[in-house]
């Protein structure tokens, strides 16, 4: 890895590919702009283009020798309007029926939706929620196939847009044939996290994972919060869950938008003090899909979710349809690197870290901090030390995790503060270190004198090997 590619900001930046960034000089310069992790949206997707995409990003990985992780989003439970021939301009007052089972509406305008229950599950006099919860239809009456609706928003309506229904328990399976034909694209194309959409219990992270196992997949599974179910069932969420993602976009559209930013705190700091990988997404930088500049609140929104020390940010539109997706990418840059020299909320402190390996980077982390280490370095094969390195979040030292595999290299990229190196383990963990510090020094990370801590806990010969060391580098 070139040093000028290697990052001191702790947040990691996670940015969506699409029509505004999928040539393979674009990925390039993103991926040199801070992104540590592209993610693919599979709501618009199509499988050749995700071949494309993922063959793009790990040529880009390679060129740049930088470890980039490839997340790949499922569509999810979604209900969905059907095809339009063209875009329906509704206005308030309009009449609009909204059919099931491809029957047909009398009503000025209507849209075919892809879910068979939508008549049973909503009332007359419910309002539903529309592409994102920009058009707002009232419903009137209900026949058997079919609700009418007047319009209450102004707005286009194109083909294929989201249905929300607050607080409706959508019977839809967790995972679509949809999101199992991807999922196995997914494995065929050796991406790093799949992200599972409107995860509503820990059961849904299961069977995914049931999924993966059978096919002895490696993938890392990114747990969604969309709805009201998924919050209620954080706890259990985030025990089973790889790592989880706050989707503020259907989030905030399913519960009170008042509970927001509260559900995103309670989340964050629940993940932090239980070491698990959370991601803050949606609408961070909104306004730039089409200005230059950001808005003061959503500089502080990007502020506050880098303060709660999640693990990473997310960009959506923002880098896959907007204008400006480099300037987006130095602007989350600027503020979480300056932020974090300002200082946490430092969750992590009330955590009860009870297993061995995350006890002894407790000792380590506290350890590194007191003797102001040039860095606390960690060996991994499963990902498991790099998680407990992060854990504290300690405020100085720089985390350096180094892994003989290289599938993990590009998930070790969501980590709040981990920077992931490859190197081949030798049998004697002391010629790791001293091969770490070499390869660390080379890179201009560190220099004769500096002190570094660093912990190994890898098999050496069929045996754990447990060591905390501190030296101080010749
Ligand atoms: C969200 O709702 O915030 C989100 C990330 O999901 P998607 O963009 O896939 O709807």
């Amino acid at each position: 890895m070139s040093s000028q590619m290697l990052n001191t900001r702790r947040t990691k930046i996670i940015a969506t590919l699409g029509p505004a960034t999928s040539d393979a000089d674009m990925v390039a310069k993103m991926v040199a702009a801070g992104v540590n992790i592209c993610r693919i949206n599979m709501s618009h997707a199509v499988p050749d283009q995700v071949r494309k995409t993922v063959e793009t990003i790990r040529y880009v990985s390679d060129l740049l020798k930088k470890p980039v992780g490839i997340l790949m989003d499922l569509q999810g439970p979604a209900i969905r309007t059907g095809d339009l021939p063209t875009a329906l301009n509704l206005q308030p007052g309009n009449r609009i029926g909204l059919t099931v089972r491809g029957e047909v509406s009398e009503e000025e305008h209507s849209v075919d939706v892809n879910y068979d229950h939508l008549v049973d599950d909503i009332k007359v006099g419910d309002v539903v929620l529309v592409d994102n919860g920009e058009i707002h239809l009232k419903v009137l009456s209900k026949k058997r196939n079919q609700l009418s609706c007047e319009v209450l928003t102004e707005g286009t309506l194109g083909s294929r847009r989201h249905i929300n229904l607050p607080g409706v328990r959508v019977k839809l399976p967790a995972l679509t044939d949809k999101d199992i034909h991807d999922v196995e694209l997914g494995i065929e194309l050796g991406v790093d996290f799949i992200a599972m959409s409107f995860c509503r219990e820990a059961e849904d992270v299961l069977k995914l994972k049931a999924i993966l196992d059978y096919r002895k997949a490696r993938q890392k599974v990114v747990a969604k919060l969309e709805d009201q179910e998924g919050i209620r069932n954080v706890e259990d969420i985030i025990e089973v869950a790889d790592a989880v993602m706050v989707a503020r976009g259907d989030l905030g559209i399913e519960c009170p938008y008042e509970e927001l930013p509260i559900i995103q705190r309670r989340v964050v700091k629940d993940c932090v003090m239980a070491g698990r990988p959370v991601i803050v997404a949606t609408h961070m930088l909104e306004s730039m899909i089409d200005n230059p500049s950001p808005t003061r609140a959503e500089i502080t929104d990007v502020s506050n979710a880098v303060f709660e020390q999640c693990d990473a940010i997310m960009l959506s539109g923002e880098t896959s349809v907007g204008k400006y997706p480099l300037k987006c990418l130095e602007i989350m840059d600027r503020i979480a690197s300056r932020v974090e020299r300002s200082g946490g909320a430092n969750y992590a402190m009330q955590a009860s870290m009870d297993t061995k390996g995350a006890k002894m980077l407790k000792a380590a982390t506290i350890m590194a901090e007191e003797l102001n280490a040039s860095a606390l370095v960690v060996f991994t094969r499963t990902g498991g030390m790099a998680r407990n390195a992060a854990w504290l979040r300690p405020k100085h030292t720089p985390l350096y995790a180094f892994t003989d595999n290289d599938r993990l290299l590009n998930q070790l990229t969501i980590h709040w503060g981990i920077q992931p190196l490859q190197m081949p383990f030798a049998e004697d963990p002391s010629m790791n270190v001293d091969q770490a510090v070499r390869l660390l020094k080379e890179q201009g990370l560190l220099k004769s004198g500096d002190t570094i801590v660093a912990v190994t806990e890898v098999a050496v010969r069929d045996r754990l090997v447990d060591t905390i060391w501190r030296e101080s580098v010749e």
